[in-house]
């Protein structure tokens, strides 16, 4: 660009970040090593290790202008958590010297009473504390020098998302470790790679504070339709291209120097809508890099004069926001387990691992949903532009037919005639599936990994892909228990192989998820289908899941019910925020500027009549009318919402099933019937008198 001086893309990279080569540079070469030791195998740090680590952290960090130190934590509200302390110690003699403790690092004991726990702390102390999460990495940010951290109450209970991340990545890799071995693989550990698709979209600043629906709840609640909505319009390119590319731009750089692999950003189909996807990386390193950069993401936004909503719908009728969870396990070595090998014995551990997500994902219907729950995605899934609310799984033509040819001791390869007998028969090298990605499937396997597009674009990546290590942790363990006890491993594969195949085959489907008639197939087959949140997250503490969760040390059953009661609690305050924000426009804005509108009219009528007989003012008259008639109707409808409000509150705590199927059956009705008039409304009246900023005008920035 003429006059600036272009930046220096890999030096900027991880310039911020207290990475492999830092630590190098900075850590003597014996306290390097015992830290890598620690990273590799999850073992505690010494202490006087901790103390050099902490003290060359710090130093570190000085130079790169810090001057605090915060644990950096992520509680259940979704979003991250951090305290900042400041390096400063008295010396004694009425000055300061930069200080930092190995147990500063290690430990820190934030008030938990302000952080949702869903119970946990009825029955144990307020206060929680954090534990440094060496496996990923320090950074600095602003003042401050961030160290990511997990969150437990002081009896061990995870009050954070990241604890149980971590705890089921424990699952798999022991899990996943048994299957290898058994293929003869010496692999040391299995590790879990994550990259999230963001979807976003961004609406002028201006626009999104005159609105207290945007600015109290992330969404719109109200809005007629635009002439034009979902298709592409000549305006989106041009000048407001070059707005949003300079934010990009700023965002990529930001994101860089914290070492996040941002890699891909786009427009996506809905006017205003973008996408940013990052290169994979592990599991709770790449959790924790796309909650820094959903925080980036707002805070950069409001730089460019801009506001990015990660709402799940922003805007009724338009496309909503996804955040599709590209997950696959790797040996640390980097061999991803699901790539189909070169070799049928190789071929024979991927398709016993692709069964075991099989199995996973059908015997966990209830789980997978429960992980992209919330009142927020209800508003996008099933809406024919994202994943219906019934889980199943799209594997593509070619894997299909070879499970096909498995379960029904088929031949697979017309080459190769006679049985397809897995690991021993010269299986055919499984080709990339060249058929085109079915987008409608909630997940689907992509040639090597698997992309689970129900989560919404607002919730922590950590939910979804701790169900999915432990569903697939608790297959490989039902896996490996059956083979670990076979005489003749061939035929016990082959025989499990077509057992799982048969017995799940129901959860594949490579058709229309948008098609309201896979609603009844999937009835046939006997899939879960469970609507909405409220329906869904009452699943979480059936005996199944409580046992699943149990058996690999994911969640006790106190934090599971603890889990429900907050998910549940964080539905019902979510709509009573949202129908009171309603109320609030209603009665404060909407109905007194139509009302004023009505009134103008009748005064045209009353002038006009005056001058002349002749004015009929059947327009007038008509519209006045019409208006009078809504405004009416409106002003019942928003007293019934009140009503359902309050109705709510009383029932019983907001951690209930039953407040949640009250907000959802009763509630939300209102809420729709309310906005349904009032958008009419807004169709019928002058622009001017309108109090808020059209669709128009927030989609098409400009
Ligand atoms: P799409 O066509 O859906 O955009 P991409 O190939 O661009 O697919 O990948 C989307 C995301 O999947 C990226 O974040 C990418 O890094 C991630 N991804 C690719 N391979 C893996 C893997 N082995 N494990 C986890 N995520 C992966
Ligand atoms: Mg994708």
């Amino acid at each position: 660009m003429i006059g600036k001086t272009p930046i220096h893309v890999p030096e900027l990279f991880g310039s911020m970040v207290f990475n492999e080569p830092v630590m190098q540079e900075w850590l003597p070469e014996e306290t390097y090593l015992a830290l890598k030791q620690t990273m590799a195998e999850g073992l505690p740090l010494d202490l006087s290790v901790a103390n050099v680590v902490a003290t060359a952290m710090k130093d570190w960090a000085l130079t790169k202008g810090a001057t605090h130190y915060t644990h950096w934590f992520q509680p259940m509200t979704g979003v991250t958590a951090e305290k900042h302390e400041s390096f400063i110690t008295p010396d004694g003699s009425g000055r300061v010297i930069m200080e930092f403790s190995g147990k500063e690092l290690i430990k820190g004991e934030p008030d938990a009473s302000s952080f949702p726990s869903g119970g946990l702390r009825a029955t144990f102390e307020a206060r929680g504390y954090t534990a440094w999460d060496p496996t990923s990495y320090a950074f600095v940010r602003g003042h401050s020098l961030y160290i990511p951290t997990a969150f437990c109450s002081h009896g061990g209970e995870a009050l954070d998302n990241k604890t149980p991340l971590l705890r089921s990545m424990e699952a798999i890799n022991t899990q996943a470790l048994r299957i290898l071995r058994l293929f003869g693989n010496d692999a040391t550990r299995v590790t879990v790679t994550v990259g999230p698709e963001q979807e976003y979209f961004l609406v002028d600043r201006k626009y999104y504070y005159s609105r207290k629906d945007l600015t109290y709840t992330g969404r719109t609640l109200f809005g007629a339709p635009p002439p034009k909505g979902q298709e592409l319009d000549d305006h989106y390119y041009g000048f407001i291209k070059t707005r949003v590319s300079a934010y990009m731009k700023e965002l990529d750089e930001a994101l860089w120097a914290l070492g996040i692999l941002a890699k891909t950003e786009h427009n996506e189909g809905a006017p205003g809508q973008h996408e940013l996807a990052p290169l994979f990386t592990t599991a709770n390193v790449s959790v924790d890099h796309n909650q820094l950069t959903m925080e980036i993401m707002r805070k950069m936004a409001k730089q460019h004069d801009l506001a990015c909503l990660l709402h799940e719908k922003p805007f009724a009728g338009i496309n909503g926001s996804g955040k599709h969870v590209n997950w696959s396990i790797a040996t640390t070595d980097g061999v991803n387990l699901l790539e189909p090998g070169s070799s049928p014995s190789q071929n024979a551990q991927f398709l016993l691992f692709i069964a075991a997500v099989m199995q996973a994902v059908d015997a966990h219907q209830d789980l997978l949903r429960i992980s992209a729950a919330s009142a927020s995605n209800d508003q996008r899934l099933g809406g024919y532009e994202a994943p219906p609310a019934i889980v199943s799984m799209f594997i593509g033509d070619e894997l299909e037919a070879i499970f096909e040819a498995i379960e029904h001791r088929k031949h697979y390869d017309p080459q190769h005639p006679g049985e397809l007998y897995v690991g021993v028969d010269a299986l055919p090298g499984i080709p990339r599936d060249v058929t085109d990605r079915n987008r409608t499937s909630p997940l689907a396997f992509t040639g090597n990994k698997f992309e689970f597009r129900m989560p919404g674009s607002s919730q922590s990546a950590a939910g979804p892909v701790t169900v999915f290590n432990t569903i697939v942790a608790d297959s490989l363990a039902q896996f490996a228990d059956q083979l670990e006890a076979a005489d003749d491993f061939s035929a016990a594969l082959n025989a499990l192989l077509r057992q799982t195949i048969q017995a799940h085959r129901r959860i594949l489907f490579s058709g229309n998820g948008y098609d309201a008639a896979w609603i009844q197939e999937a009835a046939q087959r006997g899939l879960m289908h469970l609507p909405t949140a409220a329906d869904a997250i009452p699943h979480l503490t059936t005996p199944k899941n409580i046992a699943l969760f149990e058996r690999h040390g994911v969640f006790s059953k106190t934090e599971l019910y603890a889990r429900q009661e907050i998910l549940l609690e964080n539905y019902c305050k979510t709509l009573r925020i949202e129908a009171a924000t309603m109320v609030e426009m209603v009665l404060r804005d909407i109905l007194p500027a139509v009302m004023d509108y009505g009134k103008d009219l009748a005064d045209t009528i009353v002038a006009k009549t005056g001058v002349s007989a002749e004015f009929a003012c059947r327009a007038e008259r008509a519209l006045l009318l019409k208006i009078s008639i809504l405004t009416d109707t409106t002003y019942e409808q928003v007293t019934a919402l009140k009503n359902t409000i309050s109705a709510g509150v009383a029932l019983d705590s907001y951690g209930s099933p039953a407040t949640a199927r009250h907000f959802n059956t009763v509630v939300l009705p209102a809420m729709a019937a309310l906005r349904q008039t009032v958008d009419t409304l807004e169709t019928l009246v002058s622009k001017a008198c309108w109090p808020y900023p059209s669709y128009g005008k927030l989609i098409y920035l400009h």
